[in-house]
């Protein structure tokens, strides 16, 4: 009788962060017998180990990632049967005794959008499994603890990771309001005179004057007057405020005069590429909690990046309706962009082109105190519902 052998990838679940991301794309494998090679497809980066397990007539090859859950199947190849995917776990059923030759974690290509993970499997004898199996069952268990603790600890990191760096206690929400340009850099004209940065620090003031109404926000401007402030040091400002939403207004320019409406940008996969190298070279740290075990630090780390882009996005889709109301709004209009002031790691942050000065109509309405009060409203009023989701995701949790 042919004895019951599996290899099973354990994926822990980070799925509350990102309800909506389907974290492993695409699972294939390819084989002709042994050896066996297995592909998935991620989104997101990983820290991965691959670990051998053994028990009763099963055999187990353990990989530990973060991993959003969903549920996934289909056939396998060479020596693996079948896979499938379950909230928190990927299992592989083998017919043959294997072990993981070779893993390797790539990063995404140009053409290739996803990470991808590549397993190697070749036969190997029962006994050598069995040693491999007992002394690594031991470091997998270890893990699984260790990642749970990292799962709770990420919960309260994310998007907490300024509250972290402050003292607790009933505090307001800290918004940063990112005026483009200024000082020896004018920005984008107007053909009928006026300058990008002048409307910026104005519509920046007006909307500071706005959530101040509300009283329940610490406002912080990164200039309030005509001065030039480097692009570093709006996101290092911001971080060192605690910035829990970080807001640059520009108004564009366009190589049409017909070209017009508001537009709302995230920031971009190429774009983020670059957050890494700008966080080391102007030390923008990710706080993790003391005592967090040192190699769970790029784990918790990713989750933080992962649940700012989250949030930054939730923000522009809940911008781009109350924008409609205030005025037009550019096709297509939330985008992707790789801008400098949107990569800090840890700070959700949108940059919001409120029109273009290049048509006549955008530079009159945002050259107007009344048009430009429409536009400020309507951002106002969308941080007052962004927060009011988050605070009530926070009391759930
Ligand atoms: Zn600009």
């Amino acid at each position: 009788m042919p004895r019951f052998l599996s290899i099973l990838l354990i994926v822990l679940g980070f799925g509350c962060l990102a309800p909506a991301a389907a974290d492993v794309t695409q699972v294939r494998i390819v084989g002709d017998g042994a050896p066996t090679r297995i592909t998935i497809w991620t989104d997101v980066a990983e820290t991965a180990a691959a670990l051998a397990t053994e028990g009763p007539g099963q055999r187990k090859v353990v990989l530990l990632l973060a991993q959003n859950g969903y549920s996934a199947e289909g056939g396998g190849d060479g020596g693996v049967e079948t896979w499938s995917l379950e909230p928190g776990r990927l299992e592989f059923t083998l017919d043959r005794p294997m072990a993981v030759t070779r893993m390797l974690r790539l990063p995404p290509t140009g053409k290739e959008r996803a990470y991808r993970v590549i397993l190697d499997l070749d036969t190997i004898s029962p006994t050598r499994y069995t040693v491999a199996a007992r002394r690594d069952t031991k470091k997998l268990a270890r893990l699984e603890t260790q990642y749970a603790e990292a799962r709770a600890d990420a919960m309260k990191l994310a998007g907490s990771a300024a509250a972290a760096r402050r003292p607790s206690g009933p505090r307001k929400h800290v918004v940063v309001i990112d005026a483009g340009h200024g000082g020896k850099d004018p920005g984008a004209m107007a053909l009928a005179g006026g300058k990008e940065k002048d409307i910026t620090l104005k519509a920046a003031l007006a909307l500071k004057d706005a959530l101040d109404a509300y009283g329940r926000y610490e406002v912080r401007l990164t200039r309030d007057s005509d001065v030039y402030v480097e692009h570093e040091d709006r996101v290092t400002l911001a971080r060192n405020w605690g910035a829990e939403l970080f807001i640059s207004l520009h108004a564009d320019a366009a190589g049409s005069t017909s070209v017009s409406g508001a537009s709302v940008y995230t920031i971009s996969a190429r774009g983020e590429t670059r957050i890494d190298r700008e966080a080391t070279k102007n030390d923008w740290k990710i706080a993790i909690e003391d005592g967090t075990p040192e190699r769970l630090n790029g784990l918790l780390e990713d989750l933080v990046k992962r649940e700012t882009k989250t949030r930054s996005a939730e923000f522009a889709e809940l911008l781009l309706p109350e924008l409609a109301k205030a005025g037009p709004v550019l096709r297509n209009t939330h985008r992707n962009a790789g801008y400098y002031v949107l990569l800090a790691p840890d700070v959700p942050a949108v940059l919001l082109e409120l029109g273009f000065l290049t048509n006549a109509e955008d530079a009159r309405r945002l050259q107007s105190d009344k048009g430009r009060k429409a536009a400020v409203n309507a951002v106002a009023v969308t941080i007052d519902t962004y927060f009011a989701q988050q605070d009530l995701r926070l009391a759930s949790n």
